[in-house]
């Protein structure tokens, strides 16, 4: 045949090997876990050879990669990635957040750096299959309200210096104990740390995703060339997360607002996408959830500017502003330093503006399942 069909990932081939080496499994909160290297016992890993397509699935001990030192990914940053949890539920069951989102995601930043598509299913199966194997031990029943970061990744390998797309390809899953950089809702930690209202820097000399640039593909490209910014920046920013502000327009309506997603510059980030389902379906058509701090409110996704912002703050029209993501989850602003000044944010509830807190609280009730929602999928 001239043409042999090409396999699809499968993830019901998956072959287990069961590590002889069982790592130490990091305390909570330990120095270790604030590394992030402690990586859990075992890893997915999957092969995709040109004209063949994908491999056999294999969970296998967690361990070092070999390639060349003429792989692509390490010339020409043919690699994406993604990020998510695994939530240990306060009814003992294991849980993953719209994982189907990531999966797509993966696949769409995939092709768009010239790796090879699969089922996205498949991957969702395989990211189970891998906390099947892990989960009881890396977040025990023991300690619900906990999570492990998740860190699907592609990378274009084999021996190949020309400058072209990857004949050879691998597909791995990792995950990692990792401390909770929210510093959210923990009831498992009594006197957890009062967030304290993240401070953001504005950065006009650095842009990571731009129009005819990498679209809104999640690509280690966007990230490692931004380090500089993040470094001199270190605490004030939250560069892997979606922003939202609540004001008031200038005709006195009230807005939650984030920019849009059709220039593909923004990352499409699956924590943006649940808060303004969520807000469009519980602060807008729905009236059970408000009271006198938190009214009714359009959802409006639009590109606004910082000079609205800076405006709007000084016309004491905003009422708060989060950041969205999987590691920040929902984290109040406090501040935006924006061309070399200090512009406040306000946050109404204390510690927190009272928009933030309520979502907040909705997105953990699904994910560690103390309500039931098509949203939380049971490991
Ligand atoms: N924007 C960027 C640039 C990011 O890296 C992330 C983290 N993946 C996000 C937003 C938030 O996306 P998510 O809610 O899917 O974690």
């Amino acid at each position: 045949h001239p043409n042999p069909p090409v396999q699809d990932l499968d993830a019901s081939k998956l072959r287990i090997e069961l590590t002889k080496n069982p790592r130490t499994v990091p305390k909570l909160k330990s120095d270790e876990t604030w590394s992030c290297k402690a990586c859990t016992d075992h890893m997915v890993k999957v092969n995709w050879l040109e004209g063949k397509g994908w491999g056999v699935p294999e969970v296998v001990p967690y361990g070092p990669l070999t390639m060349m030192p003429t792989a692509s990914c390490l010339h020409y940053a043919t690699q994406c990635f993604e990020g998510m949890k695994v939530y240990r539920g306060f009814d003992g069951k294991l849980r993953l957040f719209r994982p189907d989102r990531n999966c797509a995601r993966l696949m769409s930043s995939a092709v768009r750096v010239a790796l090879p598509a699969f089922d996205p299913l498949e991957l969702e199966k395989l990211i189970k299959a891998l906390m099947k194997v892990d989960g009881a031990k890396w977040l025990p029943e023991s300690q619900p309200g906990n999570f492990l970061y998740l860190r699907p990744a592609m990378t274009g390998n084999g021996e190949q210096l020309g400058v072209t797309a990857p004949s050879e390809v691998l597909l791995f899953i990792i995950a990692v104990p990792w401390p909770d950089i929210s510093t959210g809702w923990n009831p498992s930690s009594t006197g957890a740390p009062k967030p304290p209202g993240l401070k953001l820097l504005t950065s006009q000399n650095d842009t990571r995703a731009w129009p005819g640039g990498f679209d809104n593909a999640k690509v280690g490209a966007k990230y490692g060339p931004a380090f500089v910014a993040t470094m001199e920046g270190r605490k004030k920013e939250a560069g892997a997360s979606n922003f939202f502000v609540v004001w008031k327009t200038k005709d006195g309506r009230l807005e939650l607002i984030t920019a849009p997603l059709d220039d593909k510059i923004i990352l499409d980030g699956v924590t943006r996408r649940s808060v303004l389902d969520l807000a469009r379906e519980r602060f807008v058509a729905s009236s059970e959830y408000l009271n006198s701090d938190v009214k009714s409110l359009d959802v409006v996704e639009r590109t606004y500017t910082m000079a609205e912002v800076e405006e709007a703050q000084n016309d004491g029209r905003i009422i708060e502003a989060f950041v969205s993501g999987t590691a920040y989850f929902i984290t109040p602003v406090s501040a935006i330093n924006f061309r070399d000044a200090e512009m406040s944010i306000p946050m109404a509830g204390g510690d927190s503006g009272h928009y933030a807190r309520i979502v907040k609280k909705w997105l953990l009730d699904i994910k560690y399942g103390n309500v039931s929602h098509k949203c939380g999928v049971v490991v």
